[in-house]
């Protein structure tokens, strides 16, 4: 310890809320302060800062980002040493003005904008002089923290569609590809440091490269990515692809590319054209099916995830009938189920004809079973399937330890797993199982030799 009170190479403990996207955000600000000298902290008691990266999506992610934050703010009061909390993301980009007076526990608020600044803001929370050298960390330049066999990749940042039930492009801003070298250069360095396979995210990666160069098409982008990954077998997963990106030329890129896994994550949020309009979206139920048939013509065997949303403003009930009608009938593998919230600041939160809470919640509850069903259904539909899984982990279960791992029809973090009795593999190993059996969104495998792709 210095004298100061704190240590000599001052601890930073991170918690992040919130999506993959924040994950991103935080190890990208972890990466900036441990090569700047900072080490990291596991735990309040070691640490002498702390940065929460907060959620603002919805209301109650609000809510629960103010309340850790308040909560740890206690915990540092409780303790001995001074502790400053340092709040960054989504709360401070969307209430940023307001905050300093209605949070005087914290230290200072960091917009997402804001993020690759994070070293000057918490040296000046620690009081640390800009002269000052914290003890060398020798070449450490990755901007990413490599842990796991999955990472995230951010290719974008932002959002240009405003649907009017979202805040995200008032938080995040305007859209802003991350440029090409910059992805690719990242991706090298995470398959050199064991991962095995990349989640493309952002708010609308379909897009990428529209306010790049000319020839910069998420297609291209893809089979860069090809390139760098194949000498590892790695897989390319892309989460969040708009409708309105799904172009002939990405669908071949993903047809035709062996490391770019046939799993298409489309958020609908909706299938009324009236609805969807309303919303600020485009499609309709046809235009939608239609594009659903093209993929499964385009790409057979895919798998296709989406996301719906219950009781926008003026759902009727044959609307919310629909929106039920069509996720059944679309044989949707995956669909995430949001019910609407009206969010600060939004047009959707000004519209009339609000539903009721106790209708949002019936509809929302029938979207939640019947979509629960389709992935029970999908999963059941891979049992007696040959399928390279990625192992993830080791769980302890009642009847002794087990690995855990996933294939290319389950994203990580949302679709469910593999169950493998223990055998001679280790984390990060891909190994050939077969599927013998499921269980709501898991599935049991039994291994049959070493993995060769997928
Ligand atoms: S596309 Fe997604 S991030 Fe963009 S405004 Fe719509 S819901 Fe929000």
């Amino acid at each position: 310890m210095s004298t100061t009170g704190r240590h000599e190479q001052p601890r930073v403990l991170f918690v992040t809320l919130g999506c993959a996207k924040n994950e991103v955000d935080t190890d990208r600000m972890r990466s900036l302060l441990l090569n700047a000298g900072f080490l990291e902290s596991e735990d309040v008691d070691g640490a002498d800062v702390v940065l929460v990266n907060t959620c603002s999506f919805l209301a109650s992610a609000t809510q629960e980002s103010v309340e850790c934050t308040l909560e740890l703010a206690e915990e540092a009061r409780e303790g001995v040493r001074d502790l400053p909390i340092v709040m960054c993301g989504c709360v401070p980009s969307r209430y940023g003005d307001d905050l300093p007076d209605e949070m005087p526990e914290v230290a200072a608020f960091v917009r997402t904008d804001e993020e690759d600044g994070i070293v000057d803001v918490v040296r000046t929370v620690l009081g640390i002089p800009r002269m000052e050298q914290l003890a060398s960390v020798g070449s450490r330049t990755t901007l990413r923290t490599v842990e796991g066999t999955s990472a995230y990749v951010k290719i974008s940042d932002g959002c240009d569609r405003f649907c009017a039930f979202c805040a995200i492009p008032y938080i995040r801003g305007r859209y802003a590809s991350r440029p090409r070298e910059e992805i690719v250069s990242e991706v090298a360095d995470l398959m050199e440091g064991g991962v095995r396979e990349v989640c493309l995210i952002g708010q609308d990666t379909g897009v990428w490269g529209s306010d790049l160069g000319e020839g910069d098409t998420l297609a291209s982008l893809l089979r860069s990515l090809s390139e760098v990954v194949r000498p590892y077998d790695g897989w390319i997963r892309v989460l969040y692809l708009q409708p309105e990106g799904m172009t002939d030329e990405l669908v071949s890129a993903i047809r035709d590319l062996d490391e770019v896994l046939p799993y298409i994550d489309i958020p609908i949020q909706h299938c009324s054209g009236r609805v969807l309009a309303s919303m600020n979206r485009n499609g309709d139920a046809a235009s939608y099916a239609e594009l659903f048939a093209r993929l499964r013509r385009e790409i057979p065997g895919m798998v296709l995830r989406s996301t719906a949303m219950a009781g926008f403003p003026g759902e009727t009930d044959d609307e919310a009938d629909e929106l039920l009608d069509f996720i059944k009938r679309e044989e949707l593998d995956y669909c995430s189920v949001f019910e609407f919230s009206p969010e600060e600041g939004t047009a959707a939160a000004r519209m009339p004809d609000q539903i009721p809470d106790d209708v949002k919640m019936e509809r929302t509850q029938r979207l939640v079973d019947a979509a629960e069903q389709l992935g029970f259904d999908a999963t059941a539909r891979h049992v007696g399937e040959r399928v390279d899984v990625i192992i993830d982990g080791i769980d302890e279960t009642d009847d002794g330890p087990e690995l855990i791992g996933h294939t290319w029809f389950q994203a990580p973090d949302s679709d469910g797993a593999v169950h493998v009795s223990v055998g001679d593999v280790a984390v990060g190993d891909v190994v050939t199982c077969d599927l013998v059996d499921s269980f709501c969104y898991e599935l049991i495998g039994e291994i049959v030799g070493e993995g060769d792709g997928r």
